[in-house]
């Protein structure tokens, strides 16, 4: 006989647990659904917070939906400002930092990342900032609107977005990068040079092969012994999983919670999705953390169903895009350790490279080529194999790859 599911418990209110308690609802669950933040705020799109806020005092949080909807329409009961810190398998409840505890037949552990923080400057004598939630991004903004002196510690997308808000802004801006190029993981050289030259044209400055070793009023000072002035240090060097509820329930979550293709976590009745979730790729060949906008919407999604009774594996290749100025560049897949074919002029700021393994097209990355990704992350999702003299050719219609041989 089918277990009963009548209490759903959701912790963590950004967007992979806001978009699975949508989910369930749309799916026709019943029972209660109980989402559980610690950040006072409803949930809210992240993207924004390094991009569109961070430019005008006009743009308003994008919130995924207002109260009323959230308790009206949906029903679900959303307790913000309230950290989940315990739980417990056997009996099935979580509780609170405020000394509260829930019930449930099924968890769903959404807690997503923490940035990871630059001990050097935990007692720092210059205002030190990170950039992860809405409180943050308005910090932030009003160091731009005071167009401060700004050092920025990690060339990653953080780092990188802040900087193109800063310099539209009319900020002095330094970032300090410890690879010798900008977002190595993510770009071949060609993409980072290119974003580094675009970042030059507004005025950024680049360090590389470098990092901050102290700081002092108005400045800070880099490992290769260089001093930067700044009336602010913000740092985006990566973020690590907020693994505090797993370990209490015995899940190992250095690098990640690991889940299976449903998001089931090892423990019975606890999922997890999103930022924290630890899932195969076969991009990659291995299990990633994904942390990108679309995964904690749409493993969220999948999960949810499965959290319900129903059957769903999600394999989503990873995707991301960046804004920064005129460029708009997304990321599907593994781009490292693969051979890259280009499709379009590189020289002329529109085009797309694709990571070739043997034959299997394992990534593929697009500079203002929003419709080459379209069809490349389709390709890749659907795990077609385009011969490499098809990719190569300039005339090759991407299309062509989806079709039935
Ligand atoms: P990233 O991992 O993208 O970048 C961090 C960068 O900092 C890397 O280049 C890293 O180099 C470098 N770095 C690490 N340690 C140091 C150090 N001590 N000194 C100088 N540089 C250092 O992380 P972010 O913090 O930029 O972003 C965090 C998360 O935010 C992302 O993973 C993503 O989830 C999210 N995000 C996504 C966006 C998007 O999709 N457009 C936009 C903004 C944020 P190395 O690689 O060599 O370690």
């Amino acid at each position: 006989m089918a277990e009963t599911i009548n209490d759903i418990v959701i912790a963590g209110a950004g967007q992979a647990g806001a978009r699975a308690a949508e989910a369930m609802r749309a799916r026709g669950f019943k029972g209660s659904i109980t989402m559980i933040g610690e950040e006072p705020h409803l949930p809210y799109e992240r993207p924004q917070l390094s991009k569109a806020l961070l430019q005008s005092s006009d743009t308003p949080v994008a919130y995924i939906k207002p109260s009323r909807d959230w308790t009206q329409t949906l029903d679900v009961r959303i307790e913000t400002g309230a950290a989940v810190i315990d739980c417990d398998a056997d009996r099935r409840t979580v509780s609170t930092a405020d000394g509260r505890s829930f019930a449930f037949d099924r968890l769903l552990l959404a807690t997503g990342t923490r940035p990871r923080r630059l001990s050097v400057l935990e007692d720092a004598e210059i205002d030190v900032q990170y950039l992860r939630n809405v409180d943050d991004a308005l910090g932030f903004r009003r160091h731009i609107e005071a167009r401060s002196r700004i050092a920025i510690v990690g060339g990653g997308v953080i780092g990188l977005e802040a900087a193109c808000a800063a310099a539209k802004g009319g900020c002095r801006v330094t970032v300090i990068e410890s690879d010798e190029r900008l977002l190595s993981r993510a770009f071949p050289a060609l993409v980072s040079d290119l974003v580094a030259t675009r970042h030059r044209n507004h005025g950024v400055t680049f360090v590389f092969g470098a990092t901050v070793a102290g700081s002092a009023p108005g400045s800070v000072r880099l490992s290769n012994g260089a001093t930067i002035a700044a009336d602010l240090v913000l740092v985006g060097i990566g973020v690590a999983p907020s693994g505090d509820l797993a370990a209490r329930l015995g899940l190992p979550c250095a690098d990640g919670v690991a889940v299976d293709a449903s998001g089931r976590t090892a423990v019975p009745d606890v999922f997890c999705a999103g930022d924290a979730a630890l899932q195969w790729s076969r991009c990659h060949g291995r299990a990633i953390r994904v942390e990108t906008w679309a995964n904690a919407q749409n493993q969220a999604i999948a999960v949810a169903a499965n959290m319900i009774g129903e059957t769903r594996e999600y394999s989503d290749p990873p995707w991301f895009w960046t804004d920064q100025y005129d460029l708009n560049i997304q990321v599907t897949g593994d781009m490292r350790d693969a051979d890259h074919i280009a499709r379009g002029d590189p020289t002329g700021g529109r085009f797309s490279i694709i990571a070739l393994r043997g034959n299997e097209l394992v990534g593929a990355l697009s500079v203002n080529a929003a419709k080459d990704m379209a069809m490349l992350r389709r390709i890749i999702a659907a795990g077609a194999t385009p011969l490499r003299a098809d990719l190569e050719s300039p005339r090759y219609d991407l299309r062509a790859a989806l079709k039935p041989q």
